[in-house]
């Protein structure tokens, strides 16, 4: 579905448009709500060798919306331990922050075009009411065609679904499971915009990578479900989402994937071990298998001996 858009955002598509014929580019993009893990950093190294190994650029994003999560230094942390770690981005990061009149836009277009409705059902109606579905409950419907104002009731204004048709929503998954899921039975209707005026990382996600020319998504594996609704937003813009390698997690000696809110461990242990960057770049390759156990080479050293096509094959070993 294509939406009547305003001509600025119109420009913004056509600039994208022009600048994948100029080539590859590839993305990370952390949260900065607290220092890269492993996992993260792994993630990373990823989504570098993917963009390099393709000849393209490779940009680096804060998604530094979600302001009560966010940890004071964690933008300068992350970039100085990409950097510590030899992977280079080009231009300067990309803020979320600073880009929130470009998602407003968008969200009015799609508010215009009759792809969003309001919806009022509180966060616990839905717990109660939903069964849990994958990544999210699946929202039943309840507001989609009731006339909800969009004004203030009882102070608190509705939060914006964005209607999904019923039918596959498809991409093109390099590394996972093959990129399809039912728009109406494994995904319904995602919030874009919450009620108290926070924007949801499907929107935000599937507005940037389309406006900044993504062509390959490189995260882990627990985003493979929301490709979906970040498909469905590119596709409201009139452009398919980028292919995707969703990638093996980092699991912890339990078998359980690392997260920041644990606090799981970043570079510092690491560094206290003794290791520089050459050892732990030689641990998260190890990790993959792609270099024997014990190597210690620099992220460039990595690049030169891998190609896209073992790279890839020894990731869809580990999914
Ligand atoms: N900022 C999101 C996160 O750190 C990931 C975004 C993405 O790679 O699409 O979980």
């Amino acid at each position: 579905m294509g939406l009547d858009l305003p001509s600025r955002l119109e420009a913004l598509i056509e600039a994208a448009d022009q600048r994948r014929l100029q080539g590859p580019t590839g993305r990370f993009a952390p949260s900065p709500s607290g220092p890269l893990h492993l996992g993260n950093l792994r993630t990373a190294l990823l989504a570098w060798l993917q963009a390099r190994l393709s000849g393209g650029r490779f940009l680096l994003r804060h998604d530094d919306l979600d302001r009560p999560r966010q940890r004071p230094g964690a933008i300068e942390s992350i970039e100085a331990d990409l950097s510590w770690l030899g992977i280079s981005w080009d231009g300067p990061p990309v803020r979320q922050s600073e880009r929130t009149g470009l998602y407003a836009s968008v969200l009015s277009a799609l508010r215009r075009g009759g792809a969003l409705y309001p919806c009022r059902c509180s966060r616990r109606m839905l717990a109660d009411g939903a069964a849990p579905h994958g990544g999210w409950p699946l929202y039943p419907g309840t507001c989609r065609d009731r006339e909800v104002g969009w004004g203030p009731v009882d102070g608190r204004l509705p939060s914006w679904r964005l209607r999904l048709e019923p039918g596959p929503l498809r991409w093109r998954e390099e590394i996972g499971a093959r990129g399809c899921l039912e728009a109406a039975t494994e995904v319904g209707d995602v919030v874009l915009r919450r009620a108290d005026g926070v924007l949801a990382y499907h929107l935000t996600s599937a507005v940037d990578d389309l406006l900044l020319a993504v062509t390959t998504v490189v995260r882990g594996a627990d985003l493979w479900r929301s490709t979906a609704p970040q498909v469905a937003v590119s596709e409201c813009l009139g452009r398919p989402f980028a292919t995707t390698w969703h990638g093996p997690l980092w699991l912890d000696e339990a078998g359980e994937r690392l997260a920041k809110r644990q606090g799981a461990p970043g570079l510092e242990p690491l560094r206290q071990e003794g290791l520089d960057a050459a050892g732990v770049i030689g641990r998260m390759a190890a990790s993959l298998d792609l270099v024997p156990a014990g190597s210690r080479l620099s992220a460039v050293e990595l690049l030169q001996d891998l190609n896209l096509s073992r790279l890839k094959a020894q990731l869809r070993r580990r999914i």
